[in-house]
């Protein structure tokens, strides 16, 4: 007869960790929405050889008190809600309490920290939950190294260290489009790849997208009801052959989700050729009530409540913005 048995803590996590820690991309993703949760102003992080070597991230938020430090490497341990109605209005980026765990049970992790009124800051070695006294002006820092050392099965499924660079870019792009305001700088192997000082939405744009995006692109700002969509979207002009330069955030969280792709893609039929695809970065804001961000631990889909509404909404707001451009159709065009 088998015998039934509690797994330890450190397996547990690392089983949690298959989903929340897909590889060094979604380990950054992680750190820099605690970065963003925690306030800061300025946050950068330096990667090395894709992220599987190291991920740096450092912040200058309201850092972690020196009790806190352990609990924030423990699973189901948060300080974003306490309640299931905390949950339905969820305004932080986390809310799961999961990641730390999961990462420190795949990685080599430390986090430094001072916690604002703090004489000095503490460091935790998530290896062995020891705590030590540091040095750091301010915020925290999140070193996660040697991704996958102790799960060799995990590490066979990592990529190149190009493409793991890429995904990582990726994902700092859309951190970075969707918070104009914070201060963000990425360097890779020692040389700095993004510096991105804090500005308005449209120099952020301009930045990662490039300036013939904003010069092809109209701004979007519509409201209605409790909805509200910001933003750049391409003129068919500045079309793609592929879907790359589709960015579409929900109160502040990058989401690819079927609805919003199909209400955009709708708003282009009449004056873009089927296979080419526009381009667009969209910000649409609603009450945190209203759309369930609690759907999958990576958060890339969400659910709302009044899914046609929606629709209609993000559908009417481009196709006036793309009439009132004046755009005609425009058949296959280079991108
Ligand atoms: P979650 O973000 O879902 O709460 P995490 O495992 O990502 O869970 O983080 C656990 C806790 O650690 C957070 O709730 C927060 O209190 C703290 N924390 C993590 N990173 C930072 C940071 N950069 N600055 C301040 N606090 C942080
Ligand atoms: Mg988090």
């Amino acid at each position: 007869m088998p015998v039934i048995h509690r797994l330890s803590d450190l397996l547990v996590n690392q089983i949690a960790a298959g989903e929340v820690v897909e590889r060094p991309a979604s380990v950054l993703k992680e750190v820099l929405e605690n970065a963003i949760d925690a306030g800061s102003r300025a946050i950068e992080v330096q990667l090395e050889q894709g992220g599987v070597r190291r991920i740096r991230v450092a912040d200058d938020g309201c850092g972690i008190g020196r009790d806190d430090l352990a609990l924030a490497l423990e699973r189901h341990a948060t300080s974003k809600i306490a309640t299931l109605d905390d949950l339905e209005h969820v305004g932080t980026m986390g809310f799961r309490g999961e990641a730390l765990a999961a990462i420190a049970a795949v990685a080599r992790t430390s986090i430094t920290s001072r916690a604002s009124g703090a004489s000095h800051a503490w460091r935790i070695d998530g290896s062995d939950g020891s705590l030590a006294p540091a040095a750091l002006n301010h915020g925290t820092v999140v070193d996660v190294a040697d991704l996958y050392y102790n799960t060799p099965a995990r590490r066979k499924f990592l990529k190149t260290e190009g493409t793991e660079y890429a995904h990582c870019d990726d994902m700092f792009r859309r951190v970075a489009l969707a918070r104009p305001d914070i201060g963000l700088q990425l360097s890779h192997n020692g040389r700095v790849v993004h510096r991105l000082p804090p500005g308005a939405p449209a120099a952020r744009v301009a930045a990662l997208m490039g300036d013939d995006f904003l010069q092809h692109a109209r701004e979007v700002s519509a409201e209605g009801g409790l909805l509200r969509l910001t933003g750049f979207a391409s003129l068919p002009a500045y079309s793609r052959a592929s879907r790359d330069a589709q960015f579409f955030f929900v109160n502040g969280r990058f989401v690819r989700d079927k609805l919003l792709t199909h209400a955009v893609r709708e708003a282009y039929t009449d004056i873009l050729h089927g296979s080419r695809h526009p381009a667009y970065v969209l910000f649409l804001e609603l009450d945190p009530a209203g759309v369930d961000v609690n759907v999958h631990p990576a958060k890339i889909e969400v659910r709302f409540r009044e899914s046609r509404a929606v629709h209609q909404f993000v559908y009417h707001a481009l196709k006036r913005v793309l009439a009132e451009s004046g755009a005609g159709r425009i058949d296959a065009q280079p991108a």
